[in-house]
């Protein structure tokens, strides 16, 4: 199992279960998509005669519950940012199919509900110490390049600033929010949506049409044991121990809720609508680009192509571990969209 492996994208691919429209289409009316999680595979009908099949790192069924789909696709990133290493978790596919389920859902009427976020937290105040420790949350908006801060709407221009020898990535106006306990989490994640709502009420659009991300920074105080060397005879005293000097690892959690993947039909639509069609279809192929950069090893990712992945320069690649879930529907009539999703997941790995 290589879920820890730095560098390489990993994969899952998750099928929303059938909604009301699909339950009552049509029996003759086929899925496009059938599923054979035990061989990792994927079958996608081209039509009546023939079927594509796909290979992923992991194949989740409609029947997949949260806790495995956190314990496949996240619970192995989230343990390598304790550890101290960069990490991602990003939902692609078309709007409609679980991105927002999988990633953001609370789970407060039932807690089998509780999506990667929530149990990201979790896992998260389970291990630190928040007398050493501190865990604190930023949780913003992109939308059509400009980088909003869903924790303090009136800050709706937030600057990406790159360290150019280390890589690291600061956001100096966004609005970092230290969390103590879930109950305060989950508080600040209401009002985060509820901002959301207000903004793209305001700006006239949809939440589908800009990617959220939640960035998680970890603290913790580690003792240098490490570089300490030992006495030559092997005794090393009490004195010498707390003589260790002590570190500061930091490491950082980002959760992207992308933008739905789907074309947005060009000719029917509004200017602001175009714009927007635009601006995502540059940020996801840009993301499509690094993410094939990183799989296929070459030495040029071309980060700076948008403000999603200037964002997560130091998020994936290097010693980050970055997980990718595609969701789909098994609808015929969206087979175009769902091929295509297909095909993002397929170029990361
Ligand atoms: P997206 O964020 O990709 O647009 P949503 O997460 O909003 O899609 O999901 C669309 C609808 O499908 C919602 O009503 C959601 O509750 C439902 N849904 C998505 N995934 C699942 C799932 N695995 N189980 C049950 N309902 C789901
Ligand atoms: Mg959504």
């Amino acid at each position: 199992d290589d879920a820890g492996v730095p560098g390489r994208v990993r994969v899952a691919v998750r099928l929303r279960p059938r909604n009301a429209e699909e339950s009552a289409a049509d029996a003759d009316f086929a899925d496009c998509v059938e599923l054979q999680p035990e061989f990792k595979r994927l079958k996608l009908r081209k039509n009546n005669w023939h079927t594509d099949t796909y290979e992923f790192d992991e194949v989740l069924t409609e029947f997949a519950s949260q806790k495995r789909v956190y314990e496949v696709v996240a619970k192995p990133v989230v343990e390598s940012v304790l550890d101290g290493y960069n990490g991602t978790v990003m939902a692609y596919g078309q709007t409609g199919t679980g991105k927002t389920y999988t990633l953001g859902r609370l789970g407060e009427e039932d807690t089998a509900d509780r999506g990667i976020i929530v149990r990201a937290m979790e896992d998260i105040l389970a291990d630190v110490s928040l007398e050493t420790d501190s865990v604190s949350v930023s949780y913003l908006q992109l939308y059509m390049e400009s980088l909003q801060d869903l924790l303090d709407p009136t800050n709706d221009n937030i600057s990406i600033v790159e360290d150019p020898r280390s890589g690291d990535v600061s956001l100096p106006g966004a609005t970092l929010f230290e969390i103590r306990d879930q109950q305060s989490f989950l508080e600040l994640l209401r009002l985060g949506e509820a901002h959301r709502y207000a903004a793209n009420t305001r700006l006239n659009t949809e939440s589908s049409r800009s990617h959220a991300l939640l960035m998680v920074h970890v603290k913790r105080s580690v003792k240098g044991g490490d570089l300490t060397h030992s006495s030559q005879n092997g005794n090393t005293t009490s004195m010498a121990k707390s003589l260790r000097p002590t570190l500061v690892r930091k490491a950082k959690l980002v959760v992207v809720d992308l933008a739905g993947s789907e074309r947005i039909d060009k000719s029917g639509s509004e200017g602001h609508t175009l714009e927007e069609a635009k601006s995502i279809n540059l940020s996801l192929s840009a993301l499509g680009k690094c993410i094939n950069a990183l799989a296929e090893n070459s030495a040029h990712v071309p980060i700076r192509d948008s403000k999603l992945t200037r964002l997560l320069r130091d998020s994936f690649g290097g010693t980050a571990r970055t997980s990718l879930v595609i969701t789909i529907g098994l609808s015929p009539r969206h087979r175009g969209e769902t091929a295509s999703t297909i095909m993002f997941g397929q170029r990361a790995m």
